[in-house]
């Protein structure tokens, strides 16, 4: 067990549903701590930007215009194996395959539009955190 920190965002559905309070509860609940957050309306380039692992994707330009449709939330979670947690309360990427009382089988229409987004390793958290957050905006 080791204190990770992992980025999670609540795409545009999720603000649109009013379930920011909701998940941000589950996250809390479940012992991870916000230490930053932000809500933004991110342009379709910076969505491109930081998906841009999915470039060659046949989604991709749905992704990235969902992503850029409206608000989303943005926040830098730590806890104990603070990725995997935060993977296991969204649920599976397609909410019809979610587990029961996750995030996504919840509040999920689609796979295109599955309310949260989660770092999936050390290594992308660390990259995905430092695309949004400046050192300074870390520090407490
Ligand atoms: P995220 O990265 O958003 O946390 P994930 O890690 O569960 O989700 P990825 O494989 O990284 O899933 O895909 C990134 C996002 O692309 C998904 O969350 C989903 O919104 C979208 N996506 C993935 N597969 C499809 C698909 N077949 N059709 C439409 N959108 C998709
Ligand atoms: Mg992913």
């Amino acid at each position: 067990m080791s204190v990770e920190r992992t980025l999670s965002i609540i795409k545009p559905d999720g603000v649109k549903k009013s379930v920011v309070g909701n998940i941000l509860n589950r996250f809390e609940t479940a012992g991870l701590k916000i230490k930053a957050m932000k809500m933004v309306h991110l342009s379709k380039r910076e969505v491109e930007g930081f998906y841009a692992v999915h470039a060659d994707k046949g989604f991709f330009d749905e992704l990235t215009t969902f992503m850029s449709s409206g608000p989303v939330v943005i926040s830098v979670l730590e806890g104990e194996n603070a990725i995997a947690k935060n993977r296991e309360l969204m649920g599976a990427t397609d909410p019809k395959k979610a587990d029961p009382g996750t995030i996504r089988a919840d509040y999920s229409d689609y796979v295109g539009e599955n309310t949260v987004h989660g770092s999936d390793a050390p290594e992308t958290a660390a990259t995905e955190i430092a695309y949004f957050f400046a050192v300074t905006e870390l520090v407490n």
